[in-house]
């Protein structure tokens, strides 16, 4: 996936099917509403690719020939951080649960592990909710395993970041990656991204 970097921002675009490529990218909100009064008129997405073009090559030689499909979506603000894993007796999961900043990308994964992880509580503690005892224990323990296994990966993702928009931090970061690569795979240890689901199953289940 080719990694897109532009003042205020970064993205990726990916081939998806049928001739598409799917762009997506995170913006700061200084370098939006700026994108906004110099293309006035345009929507947000629009104001934002017209940035992109403009500011990286890459971009503006690949979208080229490059027609729109429909009509560009948003989303977000993003809110990094841990939440209530229950409200109002619903339990949730994914992004409900918890965020870990997207320079990690562990988004997906995260909402399918954390599914997985309640799932696996729901059917261990069958017996109980059946029998009319409440979900207490359910909860305390499905809270626990959810901060065992990212907790890690959204605070990690919090400190890259962070030290991601220190100009010379990411300077220093940028030659010691250069010279040791495998600082990389430490770096997707620390996010959660080496971590198989089986390794959260074994050292889990009850
Ligand atoms: C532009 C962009 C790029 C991303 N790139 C990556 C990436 O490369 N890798 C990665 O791992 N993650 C990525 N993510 C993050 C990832 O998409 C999310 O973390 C993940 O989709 C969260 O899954 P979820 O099921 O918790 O929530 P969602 O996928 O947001 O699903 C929630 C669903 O609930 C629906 N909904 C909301 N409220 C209600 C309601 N009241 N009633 C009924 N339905 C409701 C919503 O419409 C939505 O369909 C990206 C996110 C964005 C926005």
């Amino acid at each position: 996936m080719p990694l897109l970097v532009f003042p205020g921002g970064y993205g990726g675009m990916v081939h998806s099917d049928r001739g598409r490529v799917s762009l997506s990218c995170c913006i700061r909100r200084d370098t939006l509403a700026r994108c906004r009064r110099q293309w006035p008129g345009s929507k947000a997405a629009e104001a934002v690719i017209a940035h992109m073009r403009a500011s990286c090559r890459g971009v503006d030689a690949a979208l080229d020939s490059a027609t729109l499909d429909a009509t560009w979506l948003s989303a977000g603000p993003i809110r990094p951080g841990i939440r209530a894993i229950r409200r109002d007796g619903i339990f949730a999961v994914g992004n409900a649960a918890g965020e870990a900043h997207p320079i990690v990308a562990e988004g997906i994964s995260m909402a399918l592990q954390s599914s997985w992880l309640l799932c696996e509580r729901l059917v261990a503690h069958k017996d109980e909710i059946l029998a009319g005892r409440g979900t207490a224990a359910l909860a305390a323990d499905y809270a626990a395993s959810w901060r065992r296994n990212f907790a890690r990966r959204v605070y990690m993702a919090a400190i890259f970041a962070r030290l991601a928009t220190w100009p010379a931090v990411a300077r220093v970061a940028a030659v010691l990656l250069e010279r040791a690569p495998t600082m990389l795979t430490l770096g997707a240890y620390l996010s959660g991204k080496a971590q198989p689901l089986g390794v959260l199953q074994s050292s889990d289940s009850k």
